[in-house]
């Protein structure tokens, strides 16, 4: 039995917004965009009709986190991702032992797997992030979990063939083999919580690094590094991103990790095409003000939130605790980046990024029916899954 159904709305291109226009789907792929009305069907209606987002750096929400390492705790976050907007998800770990990683690993690939629906956004890969940091810079994540990469555990991960994004800092022992198995296996391969020198970033670039996590955040500056090497002063990461056009990054824009001149200084000099807007959320998100745990639910490394945004008193924040929804009206308000732009940050770009954007990412014929229903302040009226309608919160 063939499904059609149709939105109607300002459609929001990659380049451009498509007044009074349609997007017509049949049987989960986008079959038609445009003017025409089609004829029969009752078209589903919004302010805008936006592609589904897709968030490579998030880490939990409505009280799980991926790392506590059971189906449930992962439909659980993908769904109250879904009610923000992602429709493709790529479930983050964090620093931990060898066995929460894998126990992280297997759930998702089951929740992958068998995905409906009623589990929310759909998996579109893992981003194996933590344990492969610099010591100096595991910023929330609990340092005990922290290790440099060893080949005996990192390839049987890569060939469960979940991974879709990988990251290591770049100055750790065994970085370089670690990027090269990430890169052979089609990852993003990307440096993180790192302190490395832009001497150390050309190494990296040379073994298929192509991206830097959460920009300013847990990352090398000049001064970190005179803090490291003395003088002449080095140039870091953050220069080492700026200069290569080939270099993605990304932002979280909740309003609190960084000022509006700093999402704008970021929007300007990598353009939308290689900043993406992530989450980074952890499980406090749609949860009421308190403690929490980053990481695994037993061993994770403790952090409050006030709601607002995660934190560790006295020390610095400790990632978001919002979803999707709120870094698009954030970065939209904040900078002089278009609509179609913000939200190609946070759908096409880091579908291309990840080298999935021939079926995600945007709104055109062939692509899946991942179709969100935005009102005029873009909060998320109603997600779209393959065509499949996600149940509605209200
Ligand atoms: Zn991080
Ligand atoms: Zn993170």
């Amino acid at each position: 039995m063939s499904t059609t159904i149709c939105f109607e709305g300002t459609v929001v291109l990659p380049d451009r917004l498509l007044p009074e226009s349609y997007v017509v789907c049949r049987n989960g792929i986008i079959e038609h965009v445009g003017k025409r009305k089609p004829e029969g069907i009752t078209p589903i209606s919004g302010t805008y009709i936006a592609p589904g987002y897709v968030d490579i750096h998030v880490h939990g929400g409505g009280g799980s986190d991926y790392m506590d390492g059971t189906p449930e705790a992962v439909r659980t976050v993908n769904r109250v991702h879904l009610s923000h907007g992602t429709t493709t998800i790529f479930p983050t770990t964090t620093t931990g032992t060898t066995e929460e990683l894998c126990r992280m690993l297997q759930a998702c690939r089951e929740v992958q797997k068998n995905w409906s629906i009623a589990d929310g956004a759909r998996i579109g890969g893992v981003h194996y992030y933590g344990p492969y940091f610099a010591a100096d810079k595991v910023g929330c994540h609990s340092v005990e979990g922290r290790r440099d990469p060893d080949p005996a555990e990192y390839e049987p991960f890569f060939l469960l063939g979940l991974i879709r994004i990988a990251t290591c800092a770049a100055e750790i022992p065994g970085a370089r083999e670690f990027y090269k198995a990430a890169k052979r296996h089609q990852c993003l391969v990307t440096c993180g919580h790192s302190n490395a020198s832009w001497a150390e970033m050309a190494m990296a670039y040379d073994s298929g690094m192509r991206h830097v996590d959460h920009f300013w955040c847990a990352m090398s500056s000049v001064s970190s590094l005179r803090t490291r090497f003395g003088t002449p002063m080095q140039a870091s990461m953050e220069q080492f991103v700026l200069a290569h056009e080939e270099m993605s990054t990304e932002v979280i824009a909740d309003g609190r990790h960084l000022s509006p001149e700093l999402l704008e200084f970021a929007y300007r000099m990598k353009r939308a095409e290689r900043l993406c807007l992530v989450t980074d959320a952890n499980r406090a998100v749609d949860m009421p003000p308190g403690r929490y745990r980053f990481g695994p639910v037993e061993t994770g490394s403790w952090f409050e939130s006030d709601g607002c945004v995660g934190f560790v008193p006295e020390v610095g924040l400790a990632s978001s605790v919002k979803g999707m929804d709120t870094m698009v009206r954030v970065m939209s308000q904040a900078t002089s980046a278009t609509l179609p732009e913000v939200i190609r940050m946070a759908s096409l770009t880091p579908a291309e990024r990840v080298g999935l954007d021939e079926h995600i990412g945007s709104l055109g014929p062939g692509k899946h029916a991942d179709v969100l229903v935005l009102d005029s302040t873009l909060a998320v009226q109603q997600a779209f899954v393959g065509g499949c309608a996600s149940p509605r919160a209200d």
